[in-house]
């Protein structure tokens, strides 16, 4: 069975969409940790990051890293956290989060109640500045 964001590549299921290639794509979490927070996944359904193979995993890399840099031109941040996690989702996928603080990347604090007019806002300010 493909997992959600294997679905949500396809558009199944919808997203908020930053940036896509033919490998990668990247879209804001749905319960983000600060306003900006993005996944970065491959198109590739691998479950562990580490078990990607040596082109994607680099790939994927240097696509999170251009959206990180749209990231920092459009969210007022000190600068972008990176957090693997995937205890949730067996898709492997990078978090990127706009720090100011250390607490800024704490998983255990509740996360942000976003409308969707506020996502699309970001979403729309974040996309355009990716290149
Ligand atoms: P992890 O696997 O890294 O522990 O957590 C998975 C992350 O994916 C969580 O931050 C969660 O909010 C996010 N997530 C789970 N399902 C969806 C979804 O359907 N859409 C989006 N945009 N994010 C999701």
């Amino acid at each position: 069975m493909p997992t959600i964001f294997s679905r949500i590549v396809k558009g199944e299921i919808p997203s908020y969409k930053i940036a896509e290639d033919d490998k990668f794509y990247a879209f804001l979490d749905i319960n983000p940790l600060a306003e900006g927070h993005t996944l970065v996944i491959p198109k590739v359904e691998v479950d562990y990051l580490f078990d990607l193979d040596n082109e994607t995993l680099t790939g994927l890399t240097l696509f999170s890293k251009r959206v990180a840099k749209a990231i920092e031109k459009a969210i007022p941040c000190k600068r972008i956290g990176v957090a693997v996690l995937g205890l949730e989702v067996p898709h492997a996928h990078i978090h990127l989060v706009p720090l100011n603080k250390e607490s800024d990347v704490d998983f255990f604090k509740p996360k942000l109640k976003l409308s969707p007019e506020r996502f699309k806002e970001i979403t729309d300010k974040i996309s355009r500045e990716f290149v």
